[in-house]
């Protein structure tokens, strides 16, 4: 079989090639080819993460998100520190060793409540992983929550292209904070995640050929592709949602370029397709992330429309991943933190914070 880029970088004329193919000889040979090169360097496991939703309070306006600022037909809500904490207590018991903290950037969870909220966490689970996906913040603050504990943090690019971003953003958000914030996430000693949609408004092939540059150069240890999927009330409601072939090869082709970076089975994935995340596990994929929010807020964490598994309890969630990741012919590595084989950058290694 041909192996796409074996052993070469690939230029930007055989990227283009890839992203726009619709040759299906020629998409599984780039999805044979991903799969060969997560299981060198990850076997045929898939990691599971515990997510929670925190907060779905945003001070932003990004231009398609179901809960951004100016969605005023949104239900908002907020856990408590405790409601947080209850939730990793369940996810423990259900045997997760990672938990992922996300919520819109609210400024309710100022600096030092998420630095309480995280050293109680890891007081109480020394061993687990502890994501944080609560937008741009300073240096100074990344720099407390790492010292509070958290060691993983999860910030989407959306897309690397400058005059694409601005058409998907206000003015205020700029994509140079955005890549600031992740090199600075990196250079502190996180864990990092960057990510884009596919098939945003106004996205072109050369801006996800930017995306794969700006990957390139960045090394996060995880890389999260969803497909756009559009969110009412909101600016972009009306605009169909990404292709879910062109996704996938996006994965696959990360995956290539990346060979030891995370790579999750998105929500989103499975949200257009009934079996789109068990496609992107045979595309290079190795993480899932079962919902451990309290069932009841589920469905007010509407970034976008029609989204699924907001009706199961967390175990059901776990239990159903489970199934889906073995009939695919993987192996549900729940009892692992699954932590990234990315080797660390000197900038890592040299950092002067420790955990
Ligand atoms: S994408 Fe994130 S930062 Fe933007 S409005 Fe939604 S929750 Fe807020």
């Amino acid at each position: 079989m041909k192996r796409p880029f074996a052993g070469e970088t690939p230029g930007d004329d055989e990227l283009l090639h890839y992203i726009t193919t619709e040759d299906p000889a020629e998409t599984e040979e780039l999805f044979a080819a991903a799969r060969l090169v997560r299981e060198e360097h990850y076997g045929r496991d898939v990691y599971f993460r515990g997510l929670i939703e925190f907060t779905s309070h945003c001070k932003n306006d990004c231009l398609y998100c179901g809960i951004r600022r100016s969605n005023s037909r949104t239900e908002r809500y907020r856990l408590s520190p405790e409601q947080i904490l209850d939730c990793c207590r369940a996810g423990d018991g259900l045997g997760f060793r990672t938990f992922v903290l996300q919520g819109g950037e609210d400024p309710w969870f100022t600096g030092d409540r998420l630095c309480a909220i995280v050293r109680d966490i890891r007081a109480e689970f020394p061993d687990h992983a502890i994501t944080l996906s609560v937008g741009e913040r300073s240096r100074e603050s990344y720099e407390a929550l790492f010292r509070a504990g958290a060691n993983r943090y999860l910030l989407r690019h959306e897309t690397a292209d400058s005059a694409h971003y601005a058409a998907m953003h206000p003015a205020a958000m700029k994509l140079s904070a955005r890549k600031e914030c992740l090199y600075a996430l990196r250079d502190i000693g996180y864990q990092v995640g960057a990510g884009f949609m596919v098939g945003t408004p106004f996205q072109t092939p050369q801006c996800l050929l930017e995306d794969l540059r700006f990957l390139r150069d960045l090394r996060p240890h995880m890389v999260g592709i969803g497909p756009f999927i559009p969110a009412a009330a909101t600016p972009f409601a009306d605009y169909p949602p990404g292709g879910v072939d062109l996704t996938l090869r996006m994965v696959a082709l990360v995956r290539l370029l990346l060979p030891r970076t995370l790579l999750p089975a998105t929500t989103a994935l499975g949200t257009l397709s009934p079996d789109g995340r068990e496609q992107a596990l045979t595309a290079g994929a190795n993480v899932v992330m079962p919902n451990l929010s309290p069932q009841n807020v589920r469905p007010l964490y509407s970034l976008y429309d029609n989204k699924i598994c907001t009706g199961d309890e967390a175990a059901e969630c776990v239990r159903c991943m489970s199934l889906r990741v073995r009939a695919s012919g993987f192996v549900p590595a729940m009892a692992s933190r699954g932590d990234s084989r990315m080797p660390l950058e000197a900038a890592a290694e040299d950092r002067k914070i420790s955990a």
